[in-house]
């Protein structure tokens, strides 16, 4: 067992944690407040290699790990969770390529979004099926050598932006259930295709959600994603992976209110003297810190397993479900001790507060992944 990061881990930390101060640091508030997507940082993000960390390089990807992919997402998390998302995104679902795709579609689709202007999404959840992704009823039939999609999407990232999506349908009603869907990559630009964006998010304002619309959009049978039918397992094969680097999100975030905290207790004075001199406030800082670490311990974990090829489900739902439970908890804490200065926006704590509550829904909402835990304790 070895908890030391390699000098390349140390590296790659120092840059993502560099790029995050100088680009995001200023811009985050500004571009929460208005909505504004990060065209520009996403471009230079892209050609700094701190995306999609875990996509080989036969792919056009760094070629790193899982752990990587958490480390740069914890500290860009740190300084501004929207802009983060989005860059988190722009490879949501890769993993479908790596594990399921062949080398060709793994070439022709993933290397575009390192070399050129590629964006991806996946559309998984619909109006009618969220939590329960085996409810999906958009479908896709074939006709000839093609498959004939129709059906909608909501809250799917990239919806807009993207240039491409993996589109999660019914193929096989009559299979039993597990066995009734699968995964498909459509091109936005296709005829039948709409996205329109949805705005008024309550965090992550500047990353890119959109509802999607699918009338008659006709992809070539080469789009299927990994065998037909099989879409369920390899929707849970890929949250497996993402619920990884996702729990690095609420470390991240979790941590950079901690930082915030400590700034402002230090700074603030009541009562004749700064209030982190206060053994009530020291406390909170200690059971926030222990929160935060424990967290970082089991996503460094989750990843860890991933990258020597012993994926574990129950570890994963573990790290996501905690780390996104202290980020909430903690955020929470790291507000109250601004006072009533945190509840304005010129505080970055009030965006970091609002950022929060989405990652005990997303991938998987809290409940979700105590199921797997509980059944994987169990047993079915
Ligand atoms: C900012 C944002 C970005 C997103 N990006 C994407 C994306 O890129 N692609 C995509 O496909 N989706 C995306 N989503 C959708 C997201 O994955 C869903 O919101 C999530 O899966 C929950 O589904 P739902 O909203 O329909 O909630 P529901 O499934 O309706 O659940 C509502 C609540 O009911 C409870 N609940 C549900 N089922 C159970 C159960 N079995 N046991 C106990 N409690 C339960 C939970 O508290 C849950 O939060 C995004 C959502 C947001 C907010």
């Amino acid at each position: 067992m070895d908890f030391l990061l390699t000098k390349e881990q140390k590296f790659i930390k120092k840059a993502a944690r560099e790029f995050a101060l100088g680009e995001m640091a200023a811009v985050g508030r500004e571009f929460d407040l208005n909505e504004t997507y990060p065209e520009d940082i996403v471009k230079k993000a892209r050609e700094l290699d701190l995306i999609g960390l875990f996509i080989p390089e036969k792919f056009g990807g760094p070629g790193l790990g899982y752990l990587e992919q958490a480390m740069v997402m914890e500290e860009f998390w740190k300084v501004d969770p929207g802009i983060s998302q989005q860059l988190c995104s722009l490879t949501f679902g890769a993993e479908e390529f790596i594990l399921f795709g062949t080398d060709e579609q793994g070439k022709k689709w993933l290397e575009p979004i390192f070399t050129g202007d590629a964006v991806m999404g996946f559309a998984i959840t619909e109006p009618d099926a969220g939590s329960d992704t085996l409810a999906v009823s958009t479908t896709a039939v074939k006709d000839g050598n093609e498959w004939v999609l129709n059906g909608s999407k909501v809250m799917i990232g990239n919806g807009t932006k993207g240039t491409f999506m993996l589109v999660f349908a019914l193929t096989n009603p009559e299979a039993p259930r597990s066995r009734q869907h699968s995964i498909f990559i459509v091109e936005t630009d296709r005829k039948g295709y709409k996205a329109e964006p949805m705005h008024g998010k309550m965090g992550l304002r500047c990353s890119d959600t959109a509802a999607i619309y699918l009338t008659d959009v006709r992809i070539p049978e080469e789009n299927l994603l990994g065998k037909e039918g099989n879409g369920f397992h390899q929707l849970m094969a890929f949250f497996d992976r993402s619920r990884a680097y996702v729990s690095a999100h609420g470390v991240g975030l979790a941590q950079g209110a901690l930082n915030m905290a400590v700034k402002h207790i230090r700074e603030r004075k009541q009562f004749g003297k700064p209030i982190g001199s206060f053994q009530g406030v020291q406390f909170k800082i200690a059971d926030m810190a222990v929160k935060v670490e424990l967290a970082r311990n089991i996503m460094y974990k989750a990843a860890w397993l991933l990258d020597n090829n012993t994926p574990d489900t129950h570890v994963t739902a573990m790290a996501k479900m905690y780390a996104a439970r202290i980020a909430v908890e903690v955020v929470d804490e790291a507000l109250q001790l601004h006072g009533g200065y945190g509840y304005f926006d010129d505080y970055d704590i009030e965006r970091f507060y609002r950022a929060a509550k989405v990652l005990e829904i997303y991938e998987g909402a809290k409940e979700i992944e105590k199921m797997i835990i509980g059944r994987t304790i169990i047993g079915k």
